[in-house]
């Protein structure tokens, strides 16, 4: 058989649908659960679980820029609160922890 490229084109075309429909009924599927389980455990808990995982997804970057991923641990305070670039700039101007003044003596690798 001879792929032409129309039919190619229509055969991607039809994967793609049907991953789009699997997307979607996973997607109710999931909403149903998370529905159902919310309230069970609380009417007002979508907002506070949203906070949350807000939350944690900026625990999860850099606190002096807000832009990168946190990859550095202050020793001895073991805080993990910066990016390489800002643990460069914190050491190199002699500053403290930003999250509790303790002096860096050394900046680590972290990996979170
Ligand atoms: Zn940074
Ligand atoms: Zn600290």
């Amino acid at each position: 058989m001879v792929m032409t490229p129309a039919r190619v084109r229509q055969q991607r075309q039809k994967q793609l649908q049907n991953k789009q429909l699997a997307n979607q009924q996973r997607q109710a599927a999931t909403l149903r659960a998370n529905a159902e389980s919310e309230e069970a455990a609380e009417p007002s808990g979508t907002s506070i679980r949203q906070a949350e995982s807000a939350a944690s997804q900026s625990l999860q970057l850099c606190s002096i820029c807000l832009e990168n991923q946190k990859e550095r641990l202050f020793f001895p305070c073991g805080h993990v609160c910066a990016c390489g670039d800002c643990a460069a700039l914190l050491q190199a101007q002699g500053s403290p922890c930003p999250m509790c003044r303790t002096p860096i003596e050394r900046v680590i690798n972290a990996f979170l």
